[in-house]
């Protein structure tokens, strides 16, 4: 994407340039609207009675390889309307600039694709790192969210291709950011490795899934529905109780022989086992009640 330098697209439509420098690398842009009014959110009454002026410091589109970052102006005005309960209220800038957005929405809307670092701790609300580039592969975004925030930032952004490190809450950030219109891709932890150039953090998982993603010979995970996720868990909870069943028969049967009363083997048999050593009046009484407690798991 090719970034005309017309002195219109320097900043955002709406948006005048009053004056620019360079702070270090970066680019300040000093702008204010271009309108002369502003529209009360509670009753829609136009002002144009400023009552003060702010500051907000937004970043934009890199020049050049360089960060931008506006220094917007921006004008707080007074409500006229004798029924609005608001007397005061700042300037809006629709869909260019969310009211506390950190970034114009132009600079979300060049993320080409995107890496997303759930961290160590899949159910820990904070530490989901980012790292996004755009056509060229330059970086356009690399920051750290708490989970709420990354909820709104994905909600917002136009769609755009996601990798994720294949884990246990992968799926469901998956399914989310899908039901968001993005492409998901789900990655084997072992692939991304491969991309890691150096530490292991999450910065650097980030980097590496977002690198890993849009390599041609990169195999991917699909996204389990919450159904196949359910299926998943059949199986695993159902062998899981298998497993148990036999322990269970094969300590029963190990204390029967204890007492001399040996069954012959295979699952179909310990239930006679079961009865036969649970009609023996011969053993002592505390024998005798811990194995109906363990007959009683085992039909449990
Ligand atoms: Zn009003």
């Amino acid at each position: 994407m090719q970034q005309a330098l017309h002195r219109s697209s320097l900043v955002p439509r709406g948006f005048l340039v009053e004056s620019a420098c360079y702070e270090g690398d970066k680019a300040v842009i000093t702008v204010r609207a271009s309108g002369t009014d502003g529209l009360c959110p509670s009753c829609g009454t136009v002002s144009r009675r400023i009552h003060s002026r702010y500051q907000r410091r937004v970043t934009d589109l890199p020049l050049s390889g360089r960060v931008v970052e506006l220094l917007v102006v921006a004008r707080r005005f007074r409500c006229d309307a004798v029924r609005c309960g608001r007397q005061i209220f700042t300037e809006r800038f629709d869909e260019m600039l969310a009211p506390s957005a950190r970034r114009t929405a132009r600079l979300d809307s060049i993320v080409h694709h995107l890496g997303l670092a759930l961290g160590g701790r899949p159910a820990a609300g904070f530490a989901k790192r980012l790292h996004g580039v755009d056509e060229n592969e330059e970086v356009v975004v690399r920051r750290q969210f708490r989970r709420a925030e990354m909820i709104r930032y994905f909600e917002r952004i136009p769609p755009v291709l996601v990798a994720i490190e294949s884990c246990g809450s992968s799926h469901h950030w998956g399914r989310l950011l899908q039901s968001f219109g993005h492409e998901v891709k789900l990655i084997s932890p072992q692939y991304v490795k491969a991309y890691v150039k150096r530490g292991k953090n999450d910065a650097a998982d980030a980097e590496a899934l977002c690198e890993s993603v849009t390599r041609p010979s990169m195999r991917f995970v699909p996204v389990k529905s919450k159904e196949q996720q359910a299926a998943c868990m059949l199986m695993t909870v159902r062998e899981r109780l298998v497993t148990v069943k036999y322990q269970l028969s094969n300590a029963f049967r190990s204390y029967a022989a204890e007492f001399g009363i040996v069954g012959p083997a295979g699952r179909q048999n310990v239930a006679a086992l079961i009865k036969r050593v649970l009609e023996d009046d011969s053993l002592p009484e505390m024998a005798r009640d811990l194995f109906r407690f363990q007959a009683d798991e085992y039909a449990g």
